[in-house]
């Protein structure tokens, strides 16, 4: 077939991408370096973590971090059909109107909040809202919870228990408060956006999904992109389009495929004998994630998800699942949470994620027995990292310095947050089931310097890494405002990668509203 596009990455803006020209009659090819997202642990909401660390997942992992105590960030992200949305936890959130206004006032003209929120509402299909600020019948299913743990709700009454708002949509006119997420779910499933924006469009024959295979670099001839550089099943092979190539590798592969493919910092470039494009500083740059930090509590009684994996009971969720689509395995664990100003400043600054289960991380094991996480998040780091390659060889991991906790300010609002989780902690709906705190530490008080410890000894990524490939309107930008490469024809960026800043938030609904827009993009300059 002759294609009009070629896609690099089927994830969550690469899926939206897919169907949003195929349904416009281009005829597109889709790469994805994974395999499909058709796994029982994909499907099942709750077993998400189960698939990280399969050949589902990419492991990254940053060099040794100075302000995090020497630790290495580990950054896994999605590698199948529908990308982070196939591995991601569900969480459905927008972030604030402030945080796109502040990308229109820094110079992204057109993505001010006004221009933004079309986009989200037609992306959305949600379960419970309508009007002027959600969607009803968009490729994206967004659900109320199925399920709730008891130890997810003993959060939400403690959290108002101790003078939090409750907040039953955090992407209806008031971010603020405590509740319970709506998810990218539909009918107890993962709705990821290769579940539902590809699934819409997989038997199209102007559609070519492509999956098992690697990009190397895209081809630029005379100042143009031209087509893409693949290897698939060990054999290296080419591949042209008549138009536009959209790279939406996500936020640490999409630099470092413009970079392969000659655009990038030319010095850097030259020294790796990479021939120059388009010697653009600003790829690799501005890298940026949210960190959270989990406060630890053991619960009285057994009533965490520890062992609700195993044996029998595995058995009874696994079946319930199968036949009724209900109970824990529709949890998308992540159920509850909320967001707070905890600088007064009329922002929230603060998210917390609530698990009802004691949770690892790559380096660490979970703490034993039952009990909860809650893990205050900072919404906007003044920290910032890069991605470089160390080699001009595609398959060699790329040079990545996360800069977690790198500026005070970040480490102060987690310490911030630290210390509201604990008065939440300690408040009548969670002390009646917390036995004690486990970590930072079962003392009614503990000073800053106390909790700061905690913060660089267990930071941890949200993974919501963005911002490698920053859209601006000005000439050091990667991409311009309608995330067009500067300095290449033909070539678009199309992932978190382009964020200037995080939103406040969840990265998955922001970086399906920037899908949207691109496919408009696209289709308008036809
Ligand atoms: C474990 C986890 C939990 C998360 N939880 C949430 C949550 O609850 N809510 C939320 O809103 N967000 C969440 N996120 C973040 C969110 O999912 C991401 O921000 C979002 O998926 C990013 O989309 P993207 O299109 O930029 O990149 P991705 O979705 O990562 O897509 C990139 C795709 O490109 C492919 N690719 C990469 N390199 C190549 C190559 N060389 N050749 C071919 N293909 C390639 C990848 O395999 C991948 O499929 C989570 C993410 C993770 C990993």
């Amino acid at each position: 077939m002759n294609f009009d596009h070629i896609i690099i990455g089927a994830g969550s803006a690469g899926c939206v991408l897919a169907h949003r020209l195929v349904r416009a009659g281009r005829r597109v090819l889709l790469l994805e370096a994974g395999p499909t997202h058709e796994h029982p642990f994909v499907r099942m909401p709750a077993a998400f973590v189960r698939v990280i660390g399969t050949e589902r997942s990419w492991d990254y992992a940053s060099e040794p971090q100075p302000h995090a105590n020497g630790r290495r960030m580990h950054v896994p992200q999605g590698r199948m059909l529908g990308g982070g949305s196939s591995l991601n936890a569900m969480v459905y959130i927008r972030g604030q109107a402030a945080d796109y206004d502040s990308w229109r006032d820094a110079g992204c003209t057109g993505w001010g909040w006004s221009d933004v929120l079309p986009a989200f509402v037609r992306a959305e299909s949600n379960e419970r809202y309508a009007g002027p600020l959600h969607g009803r019948d968009g490729p994206l299913q967004v659900s109320e919870p199925r399920f709730r743990h008891p130890l997810s709700a003993a959060f939400v009454a403690a959290a108002q228990q101790a003078g939090l708002p409750a907040n039953p949509d955090f992407n209806g006119t008031e971010q603020a408060g405590v509740g319970f997420y709506q998810s990218t779910t539909f009918r107890g499933e993962r709705g990821s956006t290769a579940a539902t924006y590809l699934a819409a469009v997989r038997r199209d024959e102007r559609l070519a999904v492509r999956t098992g295979v690697h990009v190397r670099r895209i081809l630029v001839e005379a100042g143009r992109a031209v087509g893409v550089e693949f290897t698939e099943a060990g054999q290296l092979q080419q591949v042209r389009c008549a138009q536009d190539v959209l790279l939406s590798a996500g936020a640490l592969a999409s630099p470092q495929l413009l970079m392969l493919s000659g655009i990038g910092p030319g010095e850097d470039l030259h020294k790796l004998g990479i021939p120059v494009h388009a010697d653009s500083q600003g790829v690799g740059q501005n890298y940026q994630d949210h960190l959270e930090v989990s406060v630890y509590a053991r619960t009285r009684r057994p009533i965490s998800l520890l062992g609700q994996d195993q044996g029998l009971r595995a058995l009874r969720h696994g079946l319930q699942w199968q036949l009724l689509r209900s109970g824990l395995l529709t949890s998308n664990v992540v159920e509850s949470g909320g967001f707070v100003d905890t600088l007064g400043t009329g922002r929230p600054d603060v998210q917390f994620h609530v698990l009802p289960v004691l949770v690892g991380d790559v380096e660490r094991e979970p703490l034993p027995g039952h009990g909860l996480s809650i893990n205050p998040c900072f919404l906007r780091p003044q920290s910032r990292g890069t991605v470089s390659l160390r080699s001009p060889d595609p398959a060699h991991p790329i040079l990545f310095d996360a800069g977690a906790l790198r500026v005070q300010a970040d480490v102060d609002t987690l310490v911030r947050g630290v210390k509201l989780a604990r008065r939440i902690l300690r408040a009548p709906a969670l002390a009646e089931v917390v036995e004690h705190e486990l970590l930072p530490g079962a003392e009614a008080t503990l000073s800053d310097a106390q909790i700061e410890a905690h913060v660089r000894s267990h930071a941890k990524t949200v993974y919501h890494p963005a911002g490698t490939c920053r859209m601006g309107g000005d000439a050091t930008s990667v991409v311009d405002t309608h995330l067009r490469v500067r300095g290449v024809a033909g070539l678009r960026v199309c992932d978190a990668s382009v964020m200037p800043t995080l939103p406040s938030g969840n990265t998955n609904a922001p970086t399906i509203m920037l899908a949207e827009r691109c496919a408009e993009f696209v289709l308008q300059a036809a």
